[in-house]
């Protein structure tokens, strides 16, 4: 069987790449490559791939924006799906907001302003798809997925789609249903509070300001490496190990933020996961905490 063509068939030829490197798509900039990478144009050529790629057995990851991921050197052996501005339709009714799970945080948020709907300005400055933000629900600066959605669309594994309340989702720290039960967020409604334009934007403003004085925002990264420990902020406790600046090649415990691993350079993944490993060794053997991480290892 032709894989390529069938892919091609599904999902459209010029939506369709072989051996992609996936340090194009990911934003730490590393990993290796992809045999197929796939970016479906709607949630019926998604289904027809989740559907193709079970029935022949085909590997297969759903991809956001790679913000929250460390691809293996090797790559991945099977399909990449590619949820992202092809999947991005936006709809807002008085203060509800459907979206596409491809449309980005900041896109998202920067439309909810120009309606002068409140409660996403934590989300502006989250570098990743608004799919990836409800699989982990992602959250900033005293806010979270949690606070503003109302329901979300989900396929099965095996095609099967259905609307999950907000209860449903089990939304917990960096955590969700999705993740458990390996569904693929297609679209989301959150619901959000009347507010004024310019109050919603001027926070937006302060936030991403708060965000570059203390990230490493002018290198690749996950974000936070390392989920928070209960009781204990990672970036602290990895601090406290005198570990910052710790370099494998070119990835390197932040000088800025000991909670990022950062790329400087032409770091491989491994680098970036030999850095994590070190870390997580001296936390426990310095503090006797296991740091867990929140970036996903895909590929290992
Ligand atoms: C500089 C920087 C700052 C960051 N700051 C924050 C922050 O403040 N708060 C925070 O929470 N995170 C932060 N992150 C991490 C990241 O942006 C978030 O976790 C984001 O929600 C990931 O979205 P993504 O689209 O990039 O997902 P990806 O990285 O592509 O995927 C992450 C996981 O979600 C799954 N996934 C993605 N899309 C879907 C979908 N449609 N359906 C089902 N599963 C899906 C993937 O399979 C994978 O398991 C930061 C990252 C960077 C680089």
């Amino acid at each position: 069987m032709d894989i390529y063509r069938s892919l091609c068939d599904i999902a459209k030829e010029e939506n369709v790449a072989v051996n992609e490197p996936m340090s194009r798509h990911t934003s730490f900039r590393t990993g290796g490559p992809a045999d197929y990478f796939v970016t479906p144009d709607n949630a019926k050529a998604l289904v027809g791939l989740l559907r193709f790629c079970d029935e022949e057995k085909i590997s297969y990851h759903i991809h956001g924006n790679g913000s929250n991921v460390l691809f293996s050197d090797e790559g991945y052996r099977g399909a990449i799906i590619s949820i992202g501005k092809n999947m991005s339709d936006i709809d807002i009714e008085g203060d509800e907001i459907t979206a596409g799970s491809g449309i980005s945080l900041s896109a998202l948020s920067s439309a909810a302003a120009g309606k002068g709907l409140a409660g996403l300005e934590f989300a502006s400055g989250i570098p990743g798809t608004l799919g990836g933000a409800v699989t982990m629900n992602a959250g900033a600066y005293g806010g979270e997925m949690k606070d503003v959605l109302v329901s979300v669309d989900v396929c099965s594994r095996d095609g099967h789609i259905t609307t999950l309340s907000k209860e449903e989702l089990e939304l917990g720290y960096r955590t969700s249903i999705i993740q458990k039960k390996d569904y693929i967020v297609l679209s989301a409604k959150i619901k959000l509070n009347k507010g004024n334009e310019e109050d919603i934007r001027a926070l937006m403003r302060e936030l991403n300001n708060r965000r570059r004085d203390k990230q490493p925002l002018e290198y690749g990264s996950a974000g936070s490496t390392f989920k928070r420990p209960e009781g204990h902020f990672a970036g602290k406790l990895i601090e406290e190990c005198g570990l910052k600046g710790y370099r494998v090649g070119d990835a390197m415990v932040s000088e800025k933020h000991a909670g990022f691993v950062v790329n400087v350079g032409e770091a491989s993944s491994e680098d970036v996961l030999k850095v994590i490993r070190h870390v997580q060794d001296e936390v426990k053997k310095v503090h006797n905490i296991s740091l867990e991480t929140e970036v996903k290892l895909i590929g290992f």
